[in-house]
């Protein structure tokens, strides 16, 4: 942090200066795997309640880097939207994961349903909705099939532009989520003048679900989702308790490593099949 020095001087400390260079190396270095493709997408299973089978994916971006390593999204991502990049990054994930989706259902016989995260940066511009269609088009998915997932503080922002870009986003036929609820200092009252199709409870509340205060905001989201005619995910399931907890509640899917990790395209089918044998 910068220190006022007894003189009222501004010292940089050490840490500061360190910070800075990694936030600008990691920015070019992210700028060039943009360009040599070093970014990847993993899909993590969402499992119906009911049912016990894969209804859908959540697309992860993961960046190996040869000279970085791994590099978790929670840290490049910040990093692509304060340098520009969210944008190009952005695209890149919807084109990728519409296309995975097709090949995965193919693989697997059936239909499934594709979660993308997406940045409030990435919703400026009307630019945006064109890119959604056509990578439905081009992938040749349905537009149902598709969720948009966004933050809590995308809705707090309240700008009318976002509801009127969330309405035409609806009214291409895709659904929206809101990740992570519950985490943020909302207003109950956005859940009304937005368009959204589910809400998604924050891992946060899912792991200490053995804490009747968390016990009792998981009932609480859940039956009002349910009353407002919102679907519930739960995301960061962890144990065979926090998922009978969930399903006594009536939450309607789950998430989470009890399931399966993010994993390639390519394995989903076998992690579908393994799961729903179970
Ligand atoms: P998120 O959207 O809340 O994604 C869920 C995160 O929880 C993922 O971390 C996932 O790997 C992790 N997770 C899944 N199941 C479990 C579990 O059972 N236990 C625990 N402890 N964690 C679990 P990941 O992949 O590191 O992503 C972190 C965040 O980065 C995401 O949080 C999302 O906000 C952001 N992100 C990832 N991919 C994208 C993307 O393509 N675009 C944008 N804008 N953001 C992304
Ligand atoms: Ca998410
Ligand atoms: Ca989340
Ligand atoms: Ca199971």
């Amino acid at each position: 942090a910068k220190a006022a020095g007894r003189n009222g001087i501004c010292w940089f400390e050490p840490q500061m200066l360190v910070d800075n260079n990694d936030r600008l190396s990691l920015s070019a270095a992210l700028r060039q795997a943009l360009e040599l493709d070093e970014l990847s997408l993993v899909y993590q299973p969402q499992v119906d309640l009911a049912s016990g089978e894969v209804v859908g994916v959540e697309a992860l971006a993961r960046w190996i880097s040869p000279t970085l390593g791994a590099v978790p999204p929670d840290r490049f991502i910040p990093v692509a939207e304060d340098g520009g990049m969210i944008t190009q990054l952005g695209g890149w994930v919807l084109t990728t994961a519409c296309t995975a989706l097709a090949r995965m259902q193919e693989q697997l016989g059936r239909p499934l349903r594709l979660a993308v995260n997406v940045s409030p940066r990435q919703l400026r511009g009307r630019a945006w909705l064109e890119e959604i269609a056509s990578a439905i088009e081009t992938a040749g998915i349905e537009p149902s099939q598709l969720e948009v997932e966004i933050t809590e503080g995308l809705l707090i922002e309240d700008h009318g532009d976002v509801v009127a870009m969330l309405e035409s986003l609806r009214s291409l036929g895709v659904s929206i989520v809101v990740d992570d609820f519950g985490r943020g200092y909302s207003s109950l009252a956005y859940l009304t003048r937005f368009p959204i199709d589910k809400l998604k409870i924050d891992r946060s509340f899912v792991q200490e679900i053995s804490v009747a205060e968390n016990a009792a905001i998981v009932d609480a989201i859940i039956v009002m989702a349910h009353a407002l005619g919102m679907t519930v995910v739960a995301e960061g399931v962890e144990t065979e308790a926090q998922e009978r907890y969930l399903r006594e509640r009536g939450c309607d899917e789950v998430q989470g490593y009890l399931y399966s990790p993010g994993v390639p395209a390519g394995s989903l089918d076998m992690v579908a099949r393994a799961i729903s044998r179970d």
